[in-house]
């Protein structure tokens, strides 16, 4: 199966809003298991479809990366129905390139979404899973971490990458360590 261009900021298709998607069918299965190839070759502990330049609402999570497979969630259109506490979590992302910041974020969620299987599922989750459900939620509504931090911090990272781009070692960096 061929892995999927992941695409960096500021490629604009991340910033867009995307689409719920109104049919389950073979074809986009296809496209959800090619999400998820892309994911763990990356690695990474989550992935929407927009960062494969998809505008539709579907995620792909797994947090064990100690047992790849068997904790493995493919949602679509998720939503978050209800959310408590605050979290401080170090957040990186597959899609900015050599950058981490702390981000705060509600603690204990719970979710609902479809399955590829045409099911509706419900989904309590906290620690790293309620981050990375966030975190892949807010790229579904064209939101990256980087819009979650205070403007001086990214502001000094949009030069930064400004640099590496100038330079032409932007494509030799990869992503940050903790990436969701
Ligand atoms: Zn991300």
């Amino acid at each position: 199966m061929a892995l999927l261009k992941i695409r960096k900021f500021p490629d604009p298709v991340l910033k867009q809003a995307a689409a719920p998607v109104s049919n389950i069918d073979g074809k986009l299965a296809g496209l959800i298991e090619s999400m998820v190839q892309t994911m763990y070759a990356a690695p990474g502990v989550g992935l929407a479809a927009p960062q494969v330049g998809e505008s539709q609402r579907i995620i792909v999570l797994d947090t064990d990366h100690e047992n790849p497979g068997r904790n493995l969630l493919k949602l679509i259109n998720p939503k978050i129905v209800e959310a408590e506490g605050e979290i401080v979590w170090e957040e990186g992302c597959l899609s900015v390139i050599d950058y981490t910041a702390e981000v705060k974020r509600a603690a204990k969620v719970l979710l609902r979404a479809w399955t590829p299987e045409q099911k509706e599922i419900e989904l309590e989750a906290d620690e790293l899973l309620a981050v990375a459900l966030q975190h892949e939620i807010d790229h579904l509504d064209g939101k990256l971490f980087i819009d979650r931090i205070s403007r001086i911090k990214r502001e000094l990272y949009k030069r930064k990458l400004a640099k590496l781009i100038k330079e032409g070692k932007a494509e030799e960096k990869r992503p940050s360590a903790v990436r969701i």
